[in-house]
């Protein structure tokens, strides 16, 4: 059986995203920014699709911004902030730790460039607090940059209390929804949300598709310098059939949100059941508040690169991090922040489902996965130590 359980690093683009790039290629292939009739047709598709985002986030389409994906987004989103905040003297970031590295990077380019930043803990649960950001906002804070839901371990931040919070400190709030966006309900004008990120290849959109949304009076600085395209604030002719694809894909995803919820929840559920019962095991971040297709889990003892090996062996396809930092030998900075040790949080499994998984591909990672854990145990010089009890157990 070959099961895709990597739905938070990419996704499959729908039928209904495909169906409504394909005439994007061929018949309307006109540059929007052409007066003529074909680039007018574009135009209109472009439009259409700006107004569809802004419809299922309840925001104004003279905040959205069409990007060349969530990294893009997020660059800009920092830049136009930290811009804004610079000329009134305000030089002060506060972010989290457990950021994505399109946020933690775009950080740390702007403190070369003077700005401080501080970064949250991360609590035991996986979950920042209204209070912290409350604690931690000072007179030259200009931004407060809070994920909505975070890549690797599903948790779900209390953003509408970080608005609140934000809005009263008269600070700058921004949310990297790439994760949320068209799984869980977002709302800019409820949340107090300022400034938002997305990304359409997250909910089976297409790959380099991404929105940055300002609210009205926020003026974003270039990442992309050249044309007037989307307001002159980034330039280079528009990915219609991207936009397309993104808009038709976000659609589909809020409009049966509840469904695929309701979906993924249970499936979610008897992943976290069964494979906790493996000893030495622990769920990271919160059981409850965190994405419908999220599981996350480490196993004392072994290598999580290992581990996908062999699943992927097996025909399972899932991460043990962020696709990011595969490839390299760190532990996720998300389980360090979350307080895991070096040991533990290198033995980590994630399994992000999306409403395409049938309930017998859960049947078949859960059949798969202990098996594959006892033999790497069995293997380990680690787990031999533990077991004579020459280390002690951490998890
Ligand atoms: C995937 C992801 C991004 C990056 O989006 P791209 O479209 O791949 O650039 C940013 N933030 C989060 C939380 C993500 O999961």
């Amino acid at each position: 059986m070959n099961v895709y359980a990597d739905n938070a690093a990419t996704t499959a683009a729908s039928d209904t995203a495909l169906a409504a790039m394909l005439p994007c290629f061929q018949e309307i292939y006109g540059n929007p920014s052409s007066l003529h009739t074909p680039g007018q047709r574009a135009g209109e598709k472009l439009e259409a699709a700006r107004e569809l985002f802004a419809h299922h986030l309840h925001a104004d389409p003279r905040g959205i911004t069409f990007t060349s994906g969530g990294s893009e987004a997020d660059n800009q989103a920092l830049r136009s902030a930290a811009a804004l905040g610079a000329q009134k003297g305000k030089k002060h970031i506060l972010s989290t730790k457990f950021e994505h590295h399109a946020i933690l990077h775009t950080l740390q380019a702007l403190e070369k460039e003077g700005f401080e930043v501080t970064l949250l803990d991360i609590p035991a649960d996986g979950v920042v607090t209204a209070e912290q950001v409350r604690e931690a906002i000072r007179p030259d804070t200009c931004l407060v940059s809070v994920m909505f839901a975070n890549n690797e371990i599903g948790t779900i931040q209390p953003v509408s209390e970080i608005g609140a919070v934000c809005r009263a400190a008269g600070v700058l709030f921004h949310t990297d929804a790439v994760q949320a966006a068209g799984h869980l309900p977002i709302d800019v004008e409820a949340m107090q949300i300022d400034m938002l990120s997305i990304s359409a290849h997250k909910f089976h959109g297409p790959k380099g598709v991404g929105v940055l949304y300002a609210k009205r009076g926020i003026p974003l600085v270039n990442v992309i310098y050249g044309g007037a395209q989307e307001r002159g604030k980034r330039a280079g002719t528009e990915n219609i059939p991207g936009i397309c694809g993104a808009a038709a894909a976000f659609d589909e995803a809020c409009v049966n949100m509840e469904r695929n919820a309701a979906y993924l929840t249970p499936l979610r559920d008897k992943l976290i059941t069964g494979l906790t019962q493996i000893p030495h095991s622990i769920l990271n971040g919160d059981a409850k508040r965190r994405l419908p297709g999220n599981v996350n889990i480490c196993f004392e003892g072994i290598e999580g690169e290992s581990l996908l090996l062999l699943l992927d062996e097996k025909g399972i396809a899932a991460s043990s991090g962020s696709a990011c930092t595969s490839g390299s030998l760190d532990p996720s900075h998300v389980l360090l922040a979350l307080g895991r040790p070096h040991e533990v949080a290198h033995g980590s499994l994630r399994l992000s489902l999306s409403e395409y998984n049938r309930p017998e591909e859960i049947d078949y990672i859960l059949e798969t996965v202990p098996g594959i854990v006892s033999y790497l145990r069995d293997m380990s010089p680690v787990w031999d130590e533990l077991e004579r009890g020459q280390k002690p157990h951490l998890i």
